[in-house]
């Protein structure tokens, strides 16, 4: 009945997930694509772009350190948090467990901050229904031959690891279409490039500039609708 209808679709409390002044960016791609590459590329060119540091519980690789790459926790840390609901949202990868903290977001793009999120499709589809406003950008390798080369060449992964990688990277492919936008990487400053103009394109959008030069709207009598 409608009711019972009404109760389905019946919104949150309006809250920070529609109002937030800072933007959240979450870009996901198959391993090797230069997701890692591109968004310290961006962070280096942009101080205003923030990264957050997930939770794995994976292990740590060769020159990976606790608290900078990831906090690296066991499986039982991960419950506890999964169960504290501390997560915004965690995923399954490639074996392991990924999540991203409340905290280490809606902190930050509460008071403005644009917050950049690395993480999986799956992930990136949970922030999405969290952040309507969320922008998804989705990084695509020129290839799957320079996919696998790029694994190979990072040297970071055993060959059944990088085999598994190669065979999730189709599925993870497939997802593109769900995201806003996508930037091919095969030419690096060229991918550099366009996530920075999707970065750039978020604060021309009406709210943020309003909130950004407020002293030209207000110069110009452009008052605030209510
Ligand atoms: P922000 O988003 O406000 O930090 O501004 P950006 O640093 O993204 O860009 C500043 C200006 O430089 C804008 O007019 C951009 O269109 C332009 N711009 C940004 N990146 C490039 C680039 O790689 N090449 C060129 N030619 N222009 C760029
Ligand atoms: P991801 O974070 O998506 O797993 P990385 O950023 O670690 O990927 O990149 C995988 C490997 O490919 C790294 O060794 C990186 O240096 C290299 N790489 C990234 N972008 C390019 C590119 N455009 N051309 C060639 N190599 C690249
Ligand atoms: P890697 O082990 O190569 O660092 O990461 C493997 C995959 O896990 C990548 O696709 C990466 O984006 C994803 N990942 C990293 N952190 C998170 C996270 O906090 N949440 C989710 N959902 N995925 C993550």
């Amino acid at each position: 009945d409608s009711l019972s209808h009404q109760a389905a679709v019946a919104q949150p409390e309006p809250s920070l997930q529609d109002h937030y002044p800072g933007s959240l960016f979450v870009v996901a791609a198959p391993s090797g694509a230069g997701k890692s590459s591109l968004v310290k590329a961006l962070l280096e060119l942009d101080t205003r772009v923030h990264p957050t540091v997930s939770h794995t519980t994976r292990g740590p690789r060769g020159q990976e350190k606790h608290g900078r790459e990831y906090f690296f926790i066991s499986s039982d840390e991960f419950d506890a948090m999964v169960a504290n609901d501390a997560f915004i949202e965690w995923a399954n990868v490639h074996g392991n467990r990924y999540g991203t903290a409340k905290k280490a977001v809606e902190d930050r793009i509460a008071q403005g901050a644009d917050v950049v999120l690395e993480i999986d499709f799956q992930g990136a589809m949970q922030v999405k229904k969290i952040f309507a406003n969320a922008v998804l950008i989705f990084i695509l390798p020129p290839s799957l031959e320079e996919l696998r080369a790029r694994l190979e060449r990072r040297g970071e992964d055993k060959l059944d690891v990088i085999d598994l990688r190669m065979r999730n990277a189709c599925i993870e492919m497939a997802q593109a279409e769900n995201f806003d936008y996508v930037i091919i990487n095969e030419v690096f400053e060229r991918a550099v490039f366009d996530l920075k103009s999707v970065v750039h394109s978020q604060r021309l959008r009406y709210p943020a500039q309003q909130r950004a030069r407020a002293d030209v709207f207000n110069a110009l009598g452009i008052v605030a609708k209510g």
